[in-house]
């Protein structure tokens, strides 16, 4: 086979269309905060950790020992899925299929024998994973919960070495209630963690001088702005401080706090209010138009777009969770939509890595030699068959580990998009790892899909 030139690297702060988009036709400009706007260090996850498991030990009476349990950065990825039922941590492709060798009880990685046994198929049942899915959000019913937000990913630490030190001490336990009591454990602590930030914000939050620019710039083009977030307004005016100076509220023609996404998206009435920062709570009064520099609190994206007027594809909103920010603005109202998936960055430092290229590369011929020699049934065929698969698993293993050693990337499994991907290619128009990647383009650009290569299409349309 003639040696195939090695690939361009990508451009880390690229912008890339899944649908066709043009920023002429956008007017309005919405966006999430959390991880969104605001992008936290990596020791953000650590202190959610600790909060989590000191509450999981004082509340829920957890043995003491597992105090000891220290947070493991890059042990999980963004987008895994636990099953409550049988306690365990893996990745699906967007067929449902288990990506074998990155199954997890625990710490303990399984064995692809005992998950094949555990599940009878390597493919599982769409109820399984998803029960009888509603508005486009995981089902009560469901054996599977996925982790899609960055925060769930000191969750899913603490939920594997919580099981670890139960199945090495040989403790009973349920991965059900394990799950949940982490869970609930996790999230209220997020006031505590709001205030722990708050006293030493630029500890914890990334500063990004691109912000005030790209806001100015939109602002210069006649664009509306707005914001719609679950955290509270103490919380966001300290950060938005931090990234976009004092003023920042200048910049938008809305600001919603506490939104309860996505019910903000799905509930059909709950008042929008309007919130007191004196008293640090809600005003009785009705609210029968949204103005500049006052802050709002709950509602509906209903009432947002009756008292704007801002509707459909003239509105472009931005957020890091596919189901919660995006899938309802797309599906139901027809809104455009940004996912700015901070794991970008370290997945596109990898692909341009020279030897990750000459692996896949080589992975990519070796499959298709594969594909060509297997029918042959003479014994020297057969035997440089066997060679070759095994150099073929050897090397799909390693273009696995590089992205992370447990579960790979958080994009793909061995060969096919993850779940993960295939909801944020339904639900985002555009993704990117940094909102700011977006002041690189001017205002009127159009992004346009790659045109990608069908099965039954040619190889390449540069062959
Ligand atoms: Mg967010």
């Amino acid at each position: 086979m003639p040696p195939k030139k090695l690939p361009k690297d990508v451009n880390p702060c690229g912008v890339f269309a899944n649908n066709e988009l043009d920023l002429e036709e956008v007017d309005v400009y919405g966006f999430d905060y959390d991880y969104t706007l605001a992008c936290y260090k990596p020791c953000l996850h650590d202190l959610l950790y600790n909060l989590g498991r000191d509450r999981l030990i004082k509340k829920f009476k957890y043995p003491e020992n597992i105090s000891k349990l220290e947070y493991i950065p890059r042990f999980a990825v963004r987008g895994l899925h636990y099953d409550i039922e049988k306690g365990l941590l893996l990745k699906l492709d967007s067929f449902l299929q288990i990506q074998l060798e990155s199954v997890y009880r625990g710490l303990t990685k399984i064995p692809d024998s005992e998950v094949l046994k555990l599940y009878k198929n390597r493919i599982l049942p769409i109820a399984y994973v998803e029960g009888q899915s509603k508005n486009h959000q995981p089902n009560a019913k469901a054996k599977m919960v996925q982790l899609a937000d960055l925060f769930s990913v000191p969750e899913m630490c603490l939920l594997c070495n919580v099981a670890e030190y139960f199945e090495r001490n040989h403790i009973d336990y349920n991965p059900e209630i394990l799950f949940h009591d982490i869970k609930s454990s996790v999230q209220s602590c997020h006031p505590i963690m709001h205030e722990i930030v708050m006293k030493n914000v630029g500890d914890y939050i990334e500063t990004n001088s691109r912000l005030p620019e790209y806001f100015k710039k939109l602002a210069n083009a006649g664009k509306k702005l707005f914001l719609v977030t679950n955290s509270p307004f103490s919380f966001v005016n300290c950060g938005m401080a931090l990234l976009a100076g004092d003023k920042w509220r200048e910049r938008f023609d809305v600001i919603i706090v506490q939104a309860r996404k996505p019910k903000f998206f799905t509930d059909d009435s709950r008042p929008i209010r309007l919130y007191d920062e004196t008293t640090n709570s809600h005003v009785w009064d009705r609210v029968s138009k949204l103005e500049k520099g006052k802050i709002y609190y709950e509602g509906t994206v209903k009432q947002l777009q009756d008292l704007t007027g801002w509707r459909g594809h003239n509105v472009l909103y931005f957020g890091d969770h596919p189901y919660s920010d995006l899938a309802d603005v797309t599906l139901e109202h027809g809104w455009r939509t940004g996912a700015i998936i901070n794991e970008l960055t370290h997945e596109i430092e990898t692909l341009n890595n020279v030897n990750f290229k000459r692996n896949a590369n080589w992975l990519q011929m070796l499959t298709q030699l594969i594909e060509e020699i297997q029918d042959y049934e003479c014994e020297p065929a057969q035997i440089c068959l066997e060679k070759w698969q095994s150099e073929r698993d050897m090397l799909r293993n390693q273009t696995k580990m590089v992205f992370n050693k447990q579960f790979g990337s958080v994009f793909r499994t061995y060969h096919n998009p993850t779940y993960f991907s295939r909801r944020l290619f339904r639900f985002a128009d555009i993704y990117t790892s940094d909102i700011t990647n977006l002041a690189n383009y001017s205002v009127s650009h159009t992004f346009y899909p790659r045109r990608g290569v069908m099965p039954h299409e040619y190889i390449s349309y540069f062959m």
